[in-house]
């Protein structure tokens, strides 16, 4: 380890600047390789604040000349955009990471928030695929209607929920389900008639006597006949 030889910029002379008179460390001063000095004579600040007045009192012809040095330059250029973007990355970081150490609370807020939203995500995505599993065995799944014996797809059952069907769907086939209905409908059975009586009244379907049941059948099957014979 050789001694003295540190050339850090506190360790050299201070320059005065020759705008605003201020002396002040090296590294306040841009290089400049065609001066003697090998420095620029103004502070940066100063360089700054003359290149702001200049763009203030023409702004179009600051940016022209800009462009033009940029077109004239363009390796320099691309070191000066990356240069700047490293430095303004690093006092980006610098400043999170001041703030996060003065607002500790809120740090954890945000984490935990983050936290909590993560995990609702991962649960939505977990509902989702049970779902789909739920969906993939029952498209898989067979049942046997009781009415016509064939084994049938679970989807071609309705869903029901009675004590008696543990399996949540209906013991026939909606196909038999079907034809039973239209048979109840067309034959005007005791309890199709009833639960006409019902919806007309709004009295309960086991209200009625036998007698109004079979009155209110034949006048839905008149109904039917006058009905049927107006239709071309
Ligand atoms: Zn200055
Ligand atoms: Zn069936």
């Amino acid at each position: 380890m050789q001694e003295g030889t540190d050339i850090s910029a506190d360790s050299l002379p201070a320059l005065r600047c020759t705008r605003c008179k201020v002396a002040q460390p090296q590294d306040h001063f841009t290089r400049d390789k065609s001066r003697a000095s090998g420095m620029f004579p103004w502070c940066r600040a100063c360089s700054r604040a003359d290149k702001a007045a200049r763009y203030r009192a023409d702004p179009a012809k600051h940016n022209a000349g800009s462009a033009e040095w940029a077109k004239a330059n363009p390796d320099r250029r691309r070191q000066i955009w990356r240069a700047n973007a490293t430095r303004h990355r690093e006092r980006y970081n610098k400043t999170k990471a001041a703030w996060a150490a003065a607002n500790p609370d809120k740090v954890r807020d945000t984490k935990l928030r983050q936290r909590l939203s993560g995990r609702l995500e991962r649960h939505a995505r977990m509902a989702e695929r049970r779902a789909q599993h739920r969906h993939e065995r029952r498209e898989r799944a067979v049942k046997c209607c009781n009415r016509c014996g064939l084994e049938k797809g679970v989807g071609e059952f309705t869903v029901h929920r009675p004590e008696d069907a543990p399996d949540r769907l209906h013991p026939w086939c909606k196909a038999c389900l079907n034809t039973y209905r239209r048979g109840h409908h067309t034959e005007l059975r005791d309890s199709y008639v009833r639960a006409n009586l019902a919806a007309n009244t709004g009295l309960s379907a086991s209200a009625f006597p036998g007698t109004l049941v079979d009155a209110q059948r034949a006048k839905i099957s008149l109904h039917r006949e006058i009905t049927n014979r107006r239709r071309p």
